[in-house]
């Protein structure tokens, strides 16, 4: 339930799903997402939906993360990206596969510690993470090319839109439980273009670290 071809049948199932780029299936058929969900749920690792991972957070549904990704790559390719809400890793461990480097930021230290562990079992090496509150983005390794958010706040917080290249994409769910919508935000010259993509459920984005 955890073989190489159950994951083949996951990658289909986006594909029919309508995820198109490439790079992002490949990255998905590679990646054991088994290893980033409790060992008593692997054989549902492949499942298309959201998964427990402890702390009352959850692994994202494969389906939510191809369509992120792709969203964040739909103009080309991407040097730096920051990550808020590294949870179990997996979407972090995606990325890590795309881009030169990817900063990845957690305000529980249990799912981080148990992240970086992943990592390194899996040897990605480009990934730095940090235990701070992510709604304040990373300012001292800013700007980022691109910006993915896998917790709904409210509204768009500023410090993330600050952190944006000119041309950066900024990719993230907001609102309350029940009506998130992800958002795509492009960085231009002369400001910000915003563009609604679908509809999705996320936990909240939260203040503070523990
Ligand atoms: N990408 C993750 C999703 C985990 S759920 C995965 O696929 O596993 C969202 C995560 O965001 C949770 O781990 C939660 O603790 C974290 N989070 C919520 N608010 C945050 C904040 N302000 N800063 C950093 N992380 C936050």
């Amino acid at each position: 339930m955890t073989s190489p071809r159950t994951r083949e049948r996951m990658v289909q199932r986006l594909r029919n799903g309508g995820i198109r780029n490439r790079a992002v299936l490949e990255a998905m058929r590679r990646t054991p997402r088994h290893l980033f969900v409790d060992e008593a749920l692997a054989s549902r690792a492949y499942e298309d939906s959201a998964l427990p991972i402890g702390q009352g957070q959850t692994i994202s549904q494969p389906y939510v993360v191809a369509r992120m990704t792709e969203a964040l790559f739909q103009a080309g390719p991407l040097d730096t990206v920051l990550e808020v809400g590294t949870g179990s890793g997996y979407q972090t461990a995606i990325l890590a596969q795309l881009v030169r480097r990817v900063y990845s930021v957690e305000r529980i230290d249990v799912l981080l510690k148990q992240a970086r562990r992943r990592f390194s079992e899996l040897q990605l090496r480009n990934i730095r993470l940090h235990h701070s509150d992510g709604g304040m983005g990373l300012p001292q390794y800013a700007p980022f090319d691109g910006i993915l958010v896998t917790a709904a706040p409210l509204g768009i917080p500023k410090a993330l839109l600050q952190q944006l290249e000119i041309g950066g994409r900024l990719v993230l769910p907001i609102g309350p439980r029940d009506e998130q919508a992800l958002v795509r935000v492009i960085r231009t010259h002369g400001g910000y273009e915003r563009e609604i993509l679908e509809r999705v459920s996320f936990v909240p984005l939260l203040g503070g670290v523990r």
